[in-house]
């Protein structure tokens, strides 16, 4: 009997336990999941940050522990953990992340905007340059960012990526580097973030950055608001450096009713929905991680404790 611990949250509980027995039941695996065991006798945690299991110390035994979602930033430098952390790679997460990240790009390509505020009984053509004229920038090209990347390839669009490690993607333009960045940057018309949120990437969307961009750029952040220095985006929006931002992540969350991005013009708010962990197409990736770690083969998705991500 594998015991697994079930710490991602009592509101997560009942849309969970269901397709999370079904995926280990057809696994072959004999699991007691449980939001309560014996902490000296869990053999898997699942988890997802912001809940109150924080000290790991008494799970002696646990093979692994489990995240539900792709961003680690919230448990990764935990002191108390020592077991191998996982983060959520799954289908389901990249399809969503996909449709956000393209329906954002469409809609700010297309001018979208201008027709479904703009009916006001005058008939002035507007008509958008075609995908293979509107260069777009990603950070981050890894899982999400780089199927984010492919599909808007498919659309048409030219695409620059910019990660750690140099990448060879077929139809992508791929950088890395500090100057790698520069040069990503300065062709962003549309600029897409989907970088995790480490030490290294913490407000490297800043004055800086910005000023790279070419004027009249749009931002789409769907990847960790603590990526973003505020005010200065607020500063590139008021002088029209920026044209509009559309954000997804905050650096608080839920955002404040008070915060400037609520009303301002320039910005569209989206409350964290870019794309959620779906347990349907979770679940299977979950036990397929805990067969791993009870036949003590390596588990998927291997958080990289020192780069953080
Ligand atoms: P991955 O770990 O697969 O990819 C991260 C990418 O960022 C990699 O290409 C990596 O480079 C690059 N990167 C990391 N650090 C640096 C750096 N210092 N300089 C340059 N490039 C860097 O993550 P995912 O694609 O799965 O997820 C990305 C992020 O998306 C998550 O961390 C999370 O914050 C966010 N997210 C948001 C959701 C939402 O609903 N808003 C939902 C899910 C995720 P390399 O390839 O060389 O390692």
């Amino acid at each position: 009997m594998i015991r697994v611990l079930f710490a991602a949250g009592d509101s997560r509980w009942d849309d969970w336990k269901s397709p999370l027995r079904t995926a280990f039941a057809e696994a072959g695996l004999d699991c007691d999941l449980a939001q309560h065991h014996e902490p000296s006798q869990v053999d898997i945690i699942v988890y997802a940050p912001n809940v109150p299991l924080q000290d790991f110390r008494p799970y002696t035994n646990a093979r692994a522990v489990l995240n539900i979602w792709a961003g680690v930033e919230g448990i990764v430098g935990n002191e108390t953990l020592t077991q191998p952390l996982a983060r959520m790679v799954d289908p389901g997460l990249t399809e969503g992340m996909v449709e956000y990240v393209c329906g954002h790009v469409l809609r700010h390509h297309l001018g979208i905007d201008t027709q479904i505020t703009g009916q006001d009984g005058v008939w002035k053509p507007q008509v958008p340059p075609l995908a293979r004229d509107r260069a777009v920038t990603i950070l981050g090209l890894g899982e999400l960012g780089g199927a984010c990347a492919t599909a808007l390839v498919q659309l048409g669009f030219p695409v620059t990526g910019w990660s750690r490690s140099q990448k060879d993607i077929a139809g992508i333009r791929c950088l890395s580097g500090d100057d790698g960045l520069t040069k990503a940057l300065k062709t962003a018309q549309i600029l897409v973030c989907l970088l995790p949120l480490t030490p290294d990437t913490t407000d490297i969307l800043g004055s800086a950055a910005f000023g790279h961009l070419p004027a009249g750029a749009v931002l789409i952040n769907p990847g960790r608001g603590g990526l973003i220095v505020e005010r200065d985006l607020m500063a590139a929006l008021e002088t029209g450096h920026i044209a509009h931002a559309t954000l997804d992540t905050f650096r608080t969350e839920p955002l404040p009713q008070d915060h400037p991005f609520w009303s301002h013009p320039g910005v569209t708010v989206t409350p964290h929905i870019a794309s959620e962990t779906r347990p349907a197409t979770a679940a299977p990736v979950i036990a397929e991680n805990v067969r791993r770690a009870m036949a003590d083969e390596p588990i998927l998705h291997l958080v990289d404790r020192e780069k953080g991500y």
